[in-house]
């Protein structure tokens, strides 16, 4: 009788487990390469460093404090943390964004010759602190007094995010001309940098 009521239980258990879903990352299975995967200031820069429990994540960094990839990794969880509890991830598509993304850090803003504002207004011709370079890449400015909270990383994540679940990035954000970003992800932006700052990042 015992012995039924434990495999009860912990078949019980299981199906906890995989109901557990999507916040489940700590998967720790490339522990060796990420441990190997440090920043190394003697050497020549950019570097490629992995993000520890992201998979295949990693970043390009100009140098070794933008950013350490602790840091990076932690923004991810927090962005992550967020967009599911906004908006969910039933088909895992923002997690396996997350664990294939590249971020290539900046030191100096760029020109975009054409884009659009938050509020889906045109411009031409601008200074931008972030842009989506493919499915899987975003270059991201450091940010200004060189913190990642004031850097547009959740933003081209969010954009990220969107390309991976509806197929377009919505590049005119809460404009009309492309569907996909609503003002809850502005929101939901704002709310993880405050977590970042949290963390004096
Ligand atoms: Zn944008």
């Amino acid at each position: 009788m015992l012995k039924k009521v434990v495999i009860v239980f912990s078949l019980l258990l299981c199906f906890t487990c995989s109901s557990t879903g999507p916040s489940v990352f700590l998967s720790n299975e490339n522990k060796a390469i990420y441990k190997s995967s440090v920043c190394d200031p003697s050497k020549p820069f950019p570097q490629m460093i992995l993000i520890p429990f992201f998979e295949n994540a990693s970043q390009i960094v100009p140098n070794c404090k933008t950013y350490p990839k602790h840091e990076t990794a932690l923004a991810f969880f927090i962005f992550y943390h967020k967009w599911t509890e906004y908006f969910g991830d039933r088909d895992y598509a923002v997690r396996g964004m997350l664990e294939k993304v590249m971020v290539q850090w900046g030191t100096s803003k760029k020109v975009s010759k054409k884009g659009y504002n938050i509020k889906g207004e045109p411009y031409e011709n601008h200074n931008i602190i972030g842009r989506v370079e493919t499915d899987t890449m975003t270059w991201v400015w450091q940010g200004y007094d060189h913190r990642m909270s004031q850097s547009a990383l959740f933003h081209e994540l969010v954009h990220m995010a969107l390309r991976a679940k509806y197929g377009s990035a919505d590049p005119d954000h809460e404009g009309l001309k492309y569907r996909g970003w609503t003002p809850a992800h502005s929101v939901m932006i704002i709310e993880a940098k405050q977590m970042l700052r949290a963390f004096n990042l």
